[in-house]
């Protein structure tokens, strides 16, 4: 109920001030700043810094974000935002002294979308907007080029026709081609203005038959339409999917930026090009970029012609070559970070469309953060935050073999984003899904096209690497497989890729979709056939450095998890302090144990039971010892066994046909027999949901034998390298328990079982017994189980499997539904449940430190390996996150920079 004293007529009359949706710039001033990334959007709160700063930019205004969240909500504009609307267009008009598509001079303009995070070719753009049949007849006037006016319409015609009104690109296309078939022109450029005439009347045949209206002909109404797409387009399929990928919210929106348009295709005089003020592969000080003379932007992105390389353009216009250097090293010096930009020259005149802090490689930013730092741009801190965790992987990438086999390169492209791919062709965005397989049993395919398109993003997702016969290295195809960490080679001009007939010729050569071929994307090689790859050093002096301004900030400690010696020196080679994990059930799988490993499940009695655990036990040692001797000082946490038994039998249908297959046509065999009681023991161990069933300690609890075996092992491993000088550190960690009892039982015997090796070999080592917790009654009751366990670790994927109730191995059934609804943001299983599961885990954490003040607490899940959940086990107070070896230095980076965060009361600040 409301408390206020004033008549309810006089609230309504209090006039409040509208949103500001519109934000000008231009005249030397903008509205906005740099700042306003989230009104703004990126592009937006760059051309007003870049306005303020002085730089040449073609004014215009934005339509900031919160009118698309308005469209998004209801469907439609208010009358508020076309008045704000009209009156910028207005100022706009004043401005130049033009009016919209009308007059002697008409202004056009191009509309873009622009949100906070880059999403590369993901949302739509219109140039030329403006264009009617008068206004092309004024442009073909006053520009003396009546192929410049037409080309300029037809373009618009077919930007807003596949954007706005829907209609298949191809549409165009297949007139464009026709016509230029008819004409015998080679290329675009080869038709003239009356062709273009000709096109432009087909064009709107196109229109007119698909959408059933004309192509509008009023400037405002195309202005209005167009602003309406963009925010649509927020919405589209290849959007939301790149978001998804790039955990960018959905609830952000778009701005829309109108913008008075320059051409770059006015002749020779102008152009258009992309650049960065550094290189986005490698991080070297060099100007870096491409560009097209007589060429609209569109042409060098999108790979259409391949592009010259910037340095040229020293040659062909030196001063605005001069000019562009300046204004992108002030830009720099501005941003303090490395910039990506866009720029058109109209007629010998410069002018800068865009900046923003370029995306590159893990390389690229580590040696580019370590260049400003020599540089006095910025910190050592503020470069911490200037590589993402995840892109240090780029330190691991494979390399190609090329002593192993005899190396025939088929073509040399252009080196766009690093590491080595070797797969099997597929030429379709689709045919890359299928032949890729599903994610745990993926085929490694190598997605080869003339050029990529947004539309092709979830083909490049599974592939293993991307191979493009067009395009520089700012095409789509290099742009967005640099953000993925994924191996790309682009322009490779001596391929001919026909996507339709399914095949790439090199000279002679011909191949087809499954002939496999190996990439070399720090290179930019093609090579014929399938080489081996070698994995990568992360050994390099500029890793090293950088790591070394990030680590003091570190509290979290990092380990790994690893079941066999060789995984274990992995680990310390990417720094990792200790293991975390050791899963011993792996080391039954090998198959000189596996029989033994039956034997001991089939057997009835518990002193079989016992005599197959004794013939394991030196092997189990012998795993242990190695282990130790690789964590020499580093604590070592050995996890007893966890799966049910029946995994390490034979499968029951497998056995069934079998046995069919012998009594048909071997009936006395005497292998039936055995074959039978083997089935029969699969049967009685068949569980209905393995997942909650006789696994983890309920298995130690019934068969104590096991766990004492496995006891047995790690102590007498402990024992003998101690002895050898190694500082051995055991962890024993008991599975899945969920009770204070199941923990008690368990120590019990490890502790029984130590203590008889320590007698047996007089010699005692440090060790703990302590549990995972992977169950929710497990987090309740912490502080219970806490008084048994001098430990924990987090079995996140087990405990998001039982918090959610989600099957670990099932979930990609509903996951997709789930995150296309906005049901979930992300999958829980790679990224920690906040709310829910580490919710569960800080209560643990609390609980069992209420009991034993010293409990040691860490991580052990795949989460241990993801920046975000890392962030998360800080900021809760853990010890110690584990993730497999691959994603040690990730980890570590990612602990860093959450302590640094905390410490230096910096934000993130982390090139996004
Ligand atoms: C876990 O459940 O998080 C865990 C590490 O154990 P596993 O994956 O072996 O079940
Ligand atoms: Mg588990």
């Amino acid at each position: 109920m409301s408390t206020s004293t004033m008549p309810q007529d006089k609230i309504h009359a209090v006039p409040s001030t509208p949103t500001q949706y519109i934000y000008f710039f231009g005249g030397g001033k903008a509205e906005g700043n740099g700042k306003m990334k989230d009104a703004l959007g990126g592009k937006g709160a760059g051309l007003a810094e870049m306005t303020n700063a002085a730089l040449p930019v073609p004014p215009g205004f934005t339509i900031q974000t919160e009118a698309c969240r308005e469209y998004m909500r209801s469907g439609k504009v208010s009358p508020e935002i076309d008045r704000q609307m009209d009156e910028a267009m207005h100022r706009l008009e004043t401005l130049q002294g033009q009016h919209l598509g009308r007059g002697d001079n008409p202004l056009l303009v191009s509309v873009r979308s622009g949100a906070k995070f880059s999403m590369p070719g993901m949302m739509d753009t219109i140039l030329n907007l403006g264009l009617n049949d008068q206004s092309v007849a004024a442009l073909a006037e006053r520009s003396k080029s009546a192929r410049f006016a037409y080309d300029s319409y037809r373009r618009l015609i077919q930007m807003f026709g596949s954007v706005v009104l829907e209609i298949p690109k191809s549409e165009f296309e297949e007139v464009f081609d026709a016509k230029k078939k008819q004409k015998k022109a080679k290329l675009d450029m080869d038709l003239d203005a009356k062709a273009l005439q000709e096109v432009v009347a087909e064009y709107k045949k196109v229109v007119k038959k698909h959408a059933k209206r004309d192509f509008p002909q009023d400037p405002r109404e195309q202005l209005v339409m167009a602003r309406d797409a963009v925010f649509q387009s927020w919405e589209n399929d290849r959007a939301k999917y790149y978001r998804r990928i790039n955990n960018i919210s959905d609830d952000l929106g778009t701005a829309v930026n109108v913008q008075a348009m320059v051409f770059g295709n006015l002749g020779e005089t102008s152009g258009t090009g992309v650049g960065f003020t550094r290189n986005p592969a490698t991080g070297d000080r060099e100007f870096y970029g491409e560009f097209l003379m007589n060429a609209q932007g569109e042409d060098v992105v999108a790979g259409i012609r391949t592009p010259v390389p910037i340095l040229e353009l020293e040659r062909v216009m030196p001063k605005v070559y001069g000019e562009l250097r300046e204004i992108t090293s002030r830009l720099e010096k501005h941003y303090k970070d490395m910039q990506d930009f866009e720029f058109t020259i109209q007629e010998g005149r410069l002018y800068m469309l865009q900046t923003r802090n370029g995306k590159r490689t893990g390389r690229a930013a580590v040696r580019i953060g370590i260049h400003m730092v020599e540089e006095g741009l910025i910190t050592k801190e503020e470069a911490i935050f200037r590589v993402e965790p995840n892109q240090l992987y780029d330190f691991l990438v494979p390399r190609l073999d090329e002593k192993a086999s005899k190396i025939e390169v088929l073509a040399k492209g252009l080196p766009a984003s690093p590491g080595a791919a070797v797969g099997q062709i597929v030429f379709s965005a689709d045919a890359a899904v299928k032949k890729a397989g599903p994610a745990d049993k993926r085929v490694p395919v190598i997605l080869v096209r003339a050029e990529t398109t947004p539309e092709d993003i979830h083909g490049m997702q599974v592939a293993a690497g991307i191979l493009t016969s067009r395009g520089g290295m700012t095409s789509h195809a290099a742009v967005v497989t640099r953000g993925m960490g994924k191996c790309c080679v682009v322009g490779a001009g001596d391929l001919a890729v026909s996507e339709k007939d399914g095949e790439m010729r090199v000279g002679k050569q011909v191949f087809r979709e499954g002939d496999w071929i190996s990439v070399d994307g720090t290179t930019g090689r093609v090579i014929k056939g399938k080489l081996n790859t070698l994995a990568a050093s992360p050994d390099n002096s500029e890793l090293r450095t950088f790591m070394a301004w990030a680590e003091p900030f570190r509290t979290l400690r990092v380990r790994a998890n690893a079941d066999i010696p060789p995984d274990a020196i992995q680990a310390r080679a990417f720094g990792a302090e200790g293991i975390g994990l050791c899963r011993t059930e792996h080391m039954f799988f090998a198959t000189d144990r596996i029989p033994h490993m039956r034997t001991m499940i089939m057997a009835r009695t518990e002193k079989d039971r016992r005599a197959a655990l004794k013939r394991l036990l030196p092997m189990q040692r012998k795993d242990f010892i190695g282990i130790f001797r690789v964590m020499d000082g580093f604590p070592v946490t050995i996890r007893t066994l966890d799966p049910p038994l029946h995994e390490f039998l034979p499968r029951r249908e497998e056995l069934m046909v079998e046995i069919a297959v012998l009594e048909a046509t071997k009936p006395k065999s005497p292998k039936l027999k055995g074959l039978r009681t083997v089935l029969q023991r699969v049967e009685e161990l068949h569980e209905f949901n393995p997942m909650l069933g006789h696994r983890g300690c309920r298995l130690g609890i019934s068969y104590p034998e096991i766990t004492e075996m496995q006891a047995r092992a790690i102590f007498e491993a402990a024992v003998a390298v101690a002895q050898d000088g190694v500082k051995v550190l055991p962890e024993v960690m008991i599975p899945l328990t969920g009770t204070r009892q199941e923990m008690a039982n368990q120590a019990a015997v490890v502790r029984r079982v130590a203590d008889e090796v320590f007698a047996e070999k007089k010699k005692r080592v440090e060790y703990m017994v302590g549990t995972m917790i992977e169950l929710p009654r497990a987090a309740l009751v912490a502080d219970e189980i806490a008084q048994e366990a001098e430990f924990f670790s987090f079995g996140t994927n087990d405990l998001t499997q039982t918090t959610f109730g989600f099957s670990r191995d099932d979930i990609n059934k509903f996951l997709p539904d789930y995150i296309e609804q906005g049901i979930l943001k992300q999958d829980p299983f790679a990224v920690l449940d906040r709310e829910g599961v580490g919710q569960l885990v800080k209560m643990a954490t609390d609980k069992g430190r209420k009991s034993r003040s010293n409990l040691k607490v860490g991580i052990c899940g795949e989460h241990g390996g993801d920046p975000s959940s890392v962030e998360f086990c800080h900021q809760i107070g853990l010890n110690y996150v584990s993730c497999s070896p691959f994603r040690v230095l990730t980890a570590r980076l990612a602990a860093a920079q959450a302590a640094a965060s905390d410490k230096l009361k910096v934000e993130g600040g982390r090139t996004k």
